[in-house]
């Protein structure tokens, strides 16, 4: 049952016919683990915090740079030299007192991981380095944990889901997609340009799919599926993805 001050709160998303009243309740029962609180994870926790999702654990080792004020919405100019983490909490609480919210301010190790997926119903990949996203990538398919995946750079940004949970014999992981550890170390944001509403976007795009599976359910789209977005020409483009029979983390 939702009290009078949550109805109130969340009726705009409660008149929504695939949410309603026990879509609210899931929400507010929820524990979403995010990893990154760069501008990802800016954009996601924001609208994950303001839709009720019950528990958000946050991650992150940074502090909250001049360079990161035009994309990493979440920060505020007083916010210079403080841990990301401790900020990001700040704002969300702001935002919305009711979420529960955990902050780690560290770079997990795999055991870490594995316990923070194990507690998790869901997790949103937000980080920028490829070693941490295939680490997540095979933590998530090892528990069947359903994994939401994004990345932006320049003017372009990706998003996918694995839909670990449903168990599909046929379900491809980002590895499949992306069969190495290591990109070229010039692919960061600290040496590329990058252009901030991209990576709202990409972020916004996570929580609209973190919310909808723990909202209704289910995801209400294919998955997993490749959609690239380019910020030049206003386009998306969506790919399929294909199981790899070589891959060395789902085959
Ligand atoms: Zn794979």
């Amino acid at each position: 049952m939702l009290t009078d001050e949550q109805f109130n709160r969340y009726q705009r998303q409660i008149a929504l016919p695939e949410i309603g009243e026990q879509g609210q309740v899931k929400l507010s029962q929820s524990h979403v683990l995010m990893i990154g609180c760069g501008g990802l994870g800016s954009a996601a926790s924001l609208y994950l915090a303001g839709s009720g999702v019950g528990k958000l654990v946050i991650v992150d080792d940074d502090d909250v740079d001049f360079s990161n004020l035009h994309r990493q919405v979440v920060y505020r100019d007083k916010d210079i030299s403080s841990s990301k983490t401790e900020a990001m909490t700040n704002q969300l609480l702001a935002l919305n007192p009711a979420v529960k919210i955990r902050s780690l301010d560290k770079r997990l190790s795999k055991s870490q991981l594995e316990l923070e997926v194990m507690l998790a119903d869901i997790v949103l990949d937000c980080s920028d380095n490829m070693h941490t996203r295939q680490l997540i990538n095979q933590v998530c398919l090892e528990q069947n944990t359903d994994l939401i995946s994004a990345a932006a750079i320049g003017w372009l940004g990706q998003f996918c889901v694995f839909d670990f949970s449903s168990k599909g014999e046929s379900n491809a992981c980002y590895r499949c997609l992306y069969p190495f550890d290591e990109v070229e170390q010039v692919h960061n944001c600290a040496e590329l340009g990058v252009i901030g509403p991209v990576v709202g976007i990409l972020g916004t795009y996570q929580a609209l799919a973190a919310i909808q599976k723990l909202a209704t359910g289910r995801f209400q789209f294919k998955a997993p599926m490749l959609h690239r977005f380019d910020g030049l020409q206003m386009q998306w483009q969506y790919l399929s993805i294909t199981k790899d029979k070589q891959c060395k983390v789902c085959s």
